[in-house]
């Protein structure tokens, strides 16, 4: 069993101390401690820790509710946590973030780089703090971005240009329309040499935008999630899936392929133990040639949604949809009345709609064409559309659809019929 592990037992389990304490935290939660009820009050091997239940999102934001936790010293930072719809959850951290943990095994950045932090600030959102933390830890120049809004790119790029940016982070959905924008307009940075990301997978396009733009730039991504913080990164050398777990970290594999998250850091302030992000994965030995285990990212399993009883792959047709030349992002939008999908829009954002002056050198997308590509493609879509073809629909837009509260651009949305455009 203990191969599921990222880390072997002589590695983990003199660290297990961090785990009991969390374990002896969650028995505290009136809510949660049933579940632990029946457990030993001991952890101190893998297997007692592969044997203890799983946490999902909302019990983690169930037991923050309880214990409140403090950072022993400085700031204790509330950001958001959880679910994307509805009021938002909250998770904490102290300042500093963990990234002190981080740096020690990872340094996209240096004191030569000047770094653009282009994750949002604001809102309770954290990557945007944690990527400053990192870059404090480099010592290099950095312009806090933030976000910016579509007219805006293009000045702002210019400056970017100017200032010979050498570094720029974000999440892929974001780092899509900057360079989306500046490839349609033929802008380039040369001076630019390291992406970074976080939040979302990376994307293809992305690639090829930024292979376009800054021919020298190479991706560094993290993987992590608000209640886990930074789990593990990568470097140009590894598959964009694949992360190398820090020590600090403990990946183990369900029997399901899901993957849950333990801390072995003793500063770490949320009770993460054994903690589902919803990602699927497995553990694997990295190409780029580094030791130890590395984890490669499947995808998240609830990418998959019921269209009419039937299992739609969205992350499939996102895929397919992002393939065709011209778009920059597709986005599956299902309408439901009574819990009935009544119907399904792909929408495209089109390189001619990144930007107001961006219709430079981008192609008409040939909507009608695709459309029937993916419906016959599409076992689902063919079958659960048989009688009325006419509701799942391929079309080009201004703006895909995103959430006002934490700004995320997600690959599919499912929206009331009542909310349905004329
Ligand atoms: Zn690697």
């Amino acid at each position: 069993m203990t191969d599921a592990f990222s880390l072997p037992p002589e590695a983990a389990e003199p660290r297990l101390s961090v785990a009991a304490r969390a374990l002896g935290l969650l028995r505290t939660v009136p809510a949660l401690a049933p579940r632990y009820a029946d457990r030993p009050a001991a952890l101190t091997t893998l297997d007692e820790l592969a044997a203890l239940p799983p946490l999902v999102k909302d019990d983690l934001n169930v037991a923050l509710d309880h214990l409140e936790p403090r950072a022993g010293t400085g700031a204790t930072w509330l950001f958001q946590s959880g679910g994307s719809t509805g009021a938002p959850k909250v998770g904490y951290a102290p300042t500093g973030f963990y990234m002190a943990g981080v740096h020690a095994h990872w340094q996209p950045l240096d004191r030569e780089d000047t770094f653009v932090n282009a994750w949002g600030a604001g809102r309770m959102w954290g990557a945007h703090f944690l990527a400053a933390a990192l870059a404090d830890l480099a010592g290099c120049r950095v312009m806090a971005l933030g976000s910016v809004t579509r007219e805006e790119y293009g000045d702002w790029l210019g400056f970017l240009a100017d200032q010979r940016a050498t570094a720029i982070g974000g999440t892929p959905s974001v780092l899509r329309l900057w360079f989306a924008h500046a490839r349609a307009t033929g802008l380039k940075l040369p001076a630019l040499r390291k992406v970074i990301w976080l939040g979302e997978a990376w994307q293809p396009q992305l690639a090829e935008d930024v292979a376009a733009v800054a021919p020298q730039a190479r991706r560094w991504g993290m993987f992590g999630s608000t209640e886990t913080w930074v789990v593990g990164t990568n470097t140009p050398d590894c598959p964009a899936d694949t992360f190398h777990p820090l020590p600090e970290q403990l990946v183990h594999v369900g029997p399901d392929g899901l993957l849950d998250f333990t801390t072995l850091n003793p500063e770490m302030l949320n009770p993460v133990l054994r903690y589902r992000t919803g990602d699927a994965g497995e553990l694997t030995t990295c190409p780029c040639g580094r030791p130890g285990r590395a984890m490669r990212v499947l995808g998240r399993r609830d990418s998959v949604v019921q269209v009419r009883g039937l299992g739609l792959h969205v992350d499939e047709l996102v895929a397919r949809a992002e393939r065709e030349p011209g778009v920059a992002r597709a986005q599956v939008v299902i309408t439901e009345h009574g819990g009935r999908a009544t119907g399904v829009d792909v929408l495209l954002l089109t390189h001619r709609s990144a930007g107001p002056d961006a219709a430079v050198g981008a192609a008409a997308v040939d909507t009608a064409r695709l459309r029937t590509e993916l419906l016959s493609a599409t076992f689902t879509l063919s079958t659960a559309f048989q009688h009325d073809p006419e509701n799942f629909r391929v079309r080009a837009v201004e703006e895909l659809v995103s959430n006002d509260r934490t700004g995320k651009t997600a690959g599919f949305v499912v929206r009331p019929a009542d909310q349905e455009e004329a």
